[in-house]
């Protein structure tokens, strides 16, 4: 199997005022000092895509969209659309965040059409899926994923670079994550449906993890099989702490 570059994300959500561009800032200059084998991008709010782009031009560091709308323009009041992304500098977008899919009732199918959106721009998307405790409690976690997985991922994804990322929906935020073993077993689910709908290219796409990671337990997680990187909220916030996973690896 090729080997793939491991690509660490951190999501701000929505957190980021002028000050904390800094942080920004700070994990270039770590980088610069200590370089990561890994891909490393900072997703911050909309609102500072542009001058975080600017200030990480030439850095290495990629940044990314958290969402963006299905459609180029229009009358969507408040939206974004993945263009708008691209022009701000993005290069990357998360797409299907398990907040995005609950608190808006975002669908498989809605995930899917902003892939394409993202494609159209030129962004490559991180596709987040995962279960919810229940779903897991009823051992319903690795059907569900791989539901999510083949609901969102449309066919012109195909030579496309992308990403999925597995978040738990109760992991994330919580300090809670799973066993290694069930971390395992879901990436190797994943890797499945991947290649089955994407042949060779799906042996190669990256699997990120995304919930609760931290620098004292993203060791471990980032040498599971099948991991091929993080997706980090919290953790990514201050440049120390997001510096502490990404060297990790
Ligand atoms: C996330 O929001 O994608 C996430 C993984 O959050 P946290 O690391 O804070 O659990």
């Amino acid at each position: 199997m090729a080997t793939v570059r491991p690509l660490i994300a951190g999501n701000w959500k929505m957190n980021g005022l002028s000050h904390q561009i800094a942080e920004a800032e700070a994990v270039a200059k770590g980088l610069a000092e200590t370089p990561s084998s890994a891909r490393v991008a900072i997703c911050p709010p909309a609102t500072l895509i542009d001058r975080i782009s600017r200030e990480l031009a030439d850095s290495g560091v990629e940044v990314g969209g958290q969402d963006c709308h299905a459609e180029a323009c229009g009358a969507f009041t408040g939206d974004v659309c993945a263009e708008m992304l691209a022009d701000a500098g993005a290069t990357l977008v998360i797409l299907g965040h398990s907040e995005r899919r609950a608190g808006y009732g975002e669908t498989d199918a809605v995930v899917a059409s902003k892939v394409e959106a993202a494609l159209r721009a030129g962004l490559e998307p991180i596709v987040c899926v995962g279960e919810t405790l229940e779903q897991r409690k009823a051992g319903q976690a690795v059907q569900v994923v791989q539901a999510q997985v083949r609901g969102s991922l449309p066919q012109s994804l195909k030579r496309r670079a992308f990403s999925v990322a597995y978040e738990p929906v109760w992991a994330i935020g919580t300090g809670l994550t799973p066993t290694l073993e069930d971390i395992e077993e879901v990436h190797v689910a994943v890797r499945a449906v991947l290649v089955e709908a994407f042949g060779e290219q799906g042996a190669t796409v990256p699997i990120l993890y995304g919930g609760s990671v931290k620098p004292s337990n993203a060791g471990e997680i980032l040498h599971v099989k099948d991991v091929g990187g993080a997706l980090v909220g919290g953790a990514s916030l201050k440049a120390s702490d997001f510096l502490g996973i990404i060297r990790a690896l």
